[in-house]
């Protein structure tokens, strides 16, 4: 999507007006990009309207080429929508994070806690989560990781009496960072506890904590917590992924707040600021828009194609655990189904698919969510080695997962499945894999298999 937009702005190259043709061309590639990332239908009309009624209007800066222009305009739009990063003073404060099970509110406490502390300030983290099994655990694991002070207390059950004395019991440290407990979906206990929490701990700014693949439900979900707490920031997770975290802006919108943090990585290190310029370059699929609006000839020619990250060589490396299903799920849920994929790879069609039975492969974007909250109630040993898992584990995933006992084991016999066909992948020889990557790489003009698939 990134290069069809450079594309359209490339056909610009040398022009010092900007036709209602082209204008209209680059707003639909513009709303397609944004739209693909995620971002709110509402949100990116609202935008794209902005974006054509000025570059129809504003005339081009004397030297300025079409191109630049309207580039620039894009790209002001947006920072104007994002915002610069939420204020952060570097002083003694309450923090409390809010959000949905699995959207990375303990992993960004922890995070967080690490930044602060590079700060030089003396952070501690305080886990209420009493509805989790193993909450407590993962706490303090990252915690220690982290090298912060961490209070919790796995006996407790009363989320407000936990973030009380936990206030009371890290009284020297600096930032306090209240972590609370999620739902996977708004329920009114969820609302409740956090509201009943946020009363006990009076922060100084409540952070609301978003995966980066939220989708189109990041309205409701901000929109509540807003109402129910006050947001003051949003926090992005897993953007290693292939998500681009188009949600951010709904919410951001919704709340009349600003970005935090970007969660980039599963370690306590993996956190960054929020900085305008390279979230919308990536969320438009682009380079630095910043540079490029500044210096958009060189720029342009240095931008790399990072659109797509999924490496088809990985899928024939080393063991196949629940995690590398996870991502390649996202990818195909992107894609579309694997065979269908792999039927545009010569001499990778239908033979080796045929094998399989017909649902091996068809892997629903419900069942998907349903999946992936399964995996969130897993440990890091089972999703790295699923064969661990026996009747009991099962039993304890369900009751933390609340995903029903058929659907966990559904997904471990994909995961088996999945790992049996890759096996066969695997025994490919050498000469083989080479001919499908180059024609991987012919195909896809640069994007490798997203720009197969168009
Ligand atoms: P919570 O339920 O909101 O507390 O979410 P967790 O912090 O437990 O995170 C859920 C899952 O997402 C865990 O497996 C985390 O390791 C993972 N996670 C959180 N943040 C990130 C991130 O930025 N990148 C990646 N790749 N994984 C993340
Ligand atoms: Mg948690």
């Amino acid at each position: 999507l990134g290069s069809s937009l450079r594309g359209t702005l490339d056909t610009l190259q040398g022009k010092s007006r900007l036709s209602e043709d082209d204008v209209e061309a680059i707003v639909k590639e513009i709303q397609r990009s944004l739209l693909s990332a995620d971002v709110d239908v509402s949100l990116v009309m609202e935008l794209s309207d902005a974006i054509e009624s000025r570059a129809l209007e504003e005339e081009p800066p004397g030297g300025t080429t079409a191109r630049d222009h309207v580039l620039k305009i894009v790209y002001e739009e947006l920072v104007d929508l994002v915002g610069d990063s939420t204020e952060l003073p570097l002083e003694s404060q309450t923090i409390l994070l809010a959000g949905l099970q699995g959207s990375g509110k303990t992993t960004s406490a922890a995070k967080m806690a690490w930044w602060f502390s590079k700060k030089g300030l003396r952070p501690a983290v305080i886990q209420t989560d009493t509805f989790r099994p193993g909450a407590y655990d993962q706490a303090k694991q990252m915690c220690e990781r982290a090298e912060v002070e961490f209070y919790g207390d796995p006996d407790a059950e009363d989320p407000v009496q936990i973030a009380r004395d936990g206030l009371e019991e890290t009284a020297d440290a600096d930032v306090h960072i209240v972590d609370t407990a999620g739902r996977h979906a708004l329920e009114d206990d969820l609302i409740a506890e956090i509201e009943a929490i946020e009363t006990a701990v009076d922060p100084d700014r409540s952070l609301l904590v978003l995966d980066a693949a939220i989708g189109q439900g990041a309205k409701e979900q901000a929109s509540q917590f807003e109402q129910s707490i006050g947001i003051e920031g949003v926090v992005i997770t897993k953007l290693d992924g292939t998500a681009k975290g188009g949600g951010a802006l709904t919410a951001v919108n919704e709340t009349d707040s600003s970005i935090a943090f970007l969660g980039t990585g599963e370690t306590v290190q993996d956190i960054e600021r929020f900085e305008p310029s390279g979230f919308i370059s990536r969320l438009l699929g682009m380079g630095d828009l910043k540079q490029l609006s500044e210096r958009v000839e060189r720029a342009m020619a240095e931008t790399g194609d990072d659109d797509e990250d999924w490496d088809p060589e990985d899928l024939l490396e080393g063991s196949f655990t629940l995690k590398d299903m996870q991502k390649q799920m996202e990818t195909m849920n992107k894609m579309g189904p694997l065979d269908q994929v792999m039927d545009m790879i010569p001499g990778m069609g239908g033979g080796m698919m045929d094998q399989l039975p017909d649902d091996a492969m068809d892997v629903t974007q419900n069942r998907m969510r349903d999946f992936e909250v399964a995996m969130d109630s897993m440990t890091d040993e089972e999703l790295e080695n699923p064969r661990v898992i026996g009747q009991s584990r099962v039993e304890r995933i369900v009751r933390g997962s609340g995903i029903e006992e058929e659907t966990v084991r559904e997904l471990l016999e994909q995961h088996k499945m999945m790992d049996q066909t890759i096996s066969q992948f695997q025994g490919m020889g050498d000469g083989d894999m080479q001919r499908m990557m180059k024609k991987l790489e012919q195909g896809g003009g640069g994007g490798g298999l997203g720009g197969m698939m168009g």
